[in-house]
């Protein structure tokens, strides 16, 4: 049992639950290769990919442009750590800065990591510039958030499957509702640094706070002197109709961490970006990581970027987002509690005594599409921003008839 061709689809599973943690619960597909908004299982059949890897393939699969950019530069300089300068990494962090006003960029991988360092950066810019006393500088963040799976940022989840039996957890975090400027300004205190908040809350179940709130936020965190640090790693770079998803109410945050689509759909790429003032509390040998910045990372930021410029992804991202949310809202599906979201971003909340979201994830995969749950009740459509008006009427069909076979089955 070595050679994977030998081995059919529930002997793939198997294999995978013998030898792999157990910390995700996959679909019951087994994928082996991707063309734009399509992916094949190792049994041939074709599915639409709906949820584009949590929007970290805005891009669809296997784009020309990307990986001509990945294969191009590994052949040139793979990985040479930044004990030395390279060519390339000054113009990724060029092309960041200009794209979302900011004055420097610090790349790192996962998404994590960035949320790390945007901590790390407020807590020191706290002591060293608002004078907070040592040890004592808080960063305030929000109930449902999500922003990572490291201890330091489990510790802050108001989820408890995502903290339970993981601690003890570093503490100078402060929880308050999502969505609530009010709160805000009422939980701040001279120890408090920064505010580190998620224009939409994906994990969270993809939650848009009131009109205003991110304006809102803006003012309370400037009167305060809190630095306002938004987690871009899923809402940004067009995914929901907006280059930064922030552009809807205000011209720039504090603090802006990237990631996800960032890598193309092809590599771990993020960034933590902010001004001047805030990023130079990192002197050589604060902060660092061997893969982060690395040329094959800058190459294919760089590529990202520009495509999704070309490609005008921002406005595709809008008109997906409108013709999804009207599909949706035309079935005038029992099952269907809410539809919410922006651009390319929605959610879709199911009754929770109808079914539950994980049972029409499963539907949607016999029908040849494929997307995930997030939470119990809530279904994420995120597709690629290269899909077409054609296959989200594909994509929209097969929605209808999986709500309606589910529906059906139940009475
Ligand atoms: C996915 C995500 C992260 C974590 O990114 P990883 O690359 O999985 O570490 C952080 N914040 C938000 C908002 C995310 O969606």
């Amino acid at each position: 049992m070595t050679d994977a061709h030998h081995l059919n689809v529930d002997q793939i599973i198997a294999r995978e639950g013998q030898y792999l943690a157990h910390n995700y619960h996959p679909l019951p597909v087994v994928l082996t290769r991707g063309e734009g908004v399509w992916v094949w299982d190792v049994e041939g059949n074709k599915y639409l990919d709906f949820l584009s890897a949590y929007s970290a393939v805005s891009a669809g699969h296997h784009h020309p442009r990307i990986l001509k950019a990945m294969v191009d530069q590994v052949e040139k300089l793979g990985v040479p750590s930044r004990a030395f300068y390279t060519e390339i990494l000054g113009e990724f962090a060029e092309k960041l800065c200009a794209l979302s006003g900011m004055d420097r960029m610090l790349p790192m991988n996962t998404g994590a990591e960035a949320v790390e360092t945007a901590i790390k950066a407020a807590r020191r810019w706290g002591y060293r510039h608002k004078k907070i006393a040592a040890n004592q500088a808080r960063i305030i963040v929000c109930e449902g958030n999500f922003h990572g799976r490291t201890t330091t940022i489990v510790g802050f989840s108001s989820e408890p499957d995502y903290r339970a039996d993981f601690g003890p957890f570093a503490g100078g975090f402060d929880l308050i509702p999502y969505g609530d400027a009010r709160a805000l300004e009422a939980a701040i205190t001279p120890e408090t640094c920064a505010f580190l908040v998620e224009p939409i809350q994906g994990e969270g179940g993809i939650i848009v706070p009131p009109e205003g709130y991110l304006k809102q936020v803006q003012d309370i965190c400037a009167r305060h002197n809190v630095l306002l640090i938004l987690d871009e790693i899923q809402t940004g770079l067009a995914r929901t109709g907006r280059d930064f998803c922030y552009q809807y109410e205000i011209d720039r945050p504090d603090g802006l961490i990237l990631g996800k689509a960032l890598g193309g759909g092809v590599y771990p790429v993020s960034a933590f970006l902010t001004r001047a003032d805030v990023m130079e509390v990192f002197n050589p040998g604060s902060h660092g990581s061997t893969f982060g910045g690395n040329p094959i990372a800058a190459a294919i930021g760089i590529e990202a970027v520009r495509l999704m410029h070309d490609e005008e992804f921002s406005q595709k991202s809008t008109k997906i987002g409108e013709q999804l949310t009207k599909g949706l809202s035309a079935l005038q599906s029992p099952l269907i509690k809410e539809i919410r979201g922006k651009g390319a971003l929605i959610g879709m909340e199911i009754y929770a005594h109808e079914a539950r979201a994980r049972t029409v994830c499963e539907r949607l995969k016999t029908k040849g599409l494929l997307c995930k749950e997030t939470h119990e009740t809530t279904v994420r459509f995120a597709p690629p921003l290269i899909i077409t008006d054609s296959e989200i009427e594909w994509a929209l069909e097969q929605i209808a008839d999986a709500l309606q076979e589910i529906g059906a089955s139940h009475t």
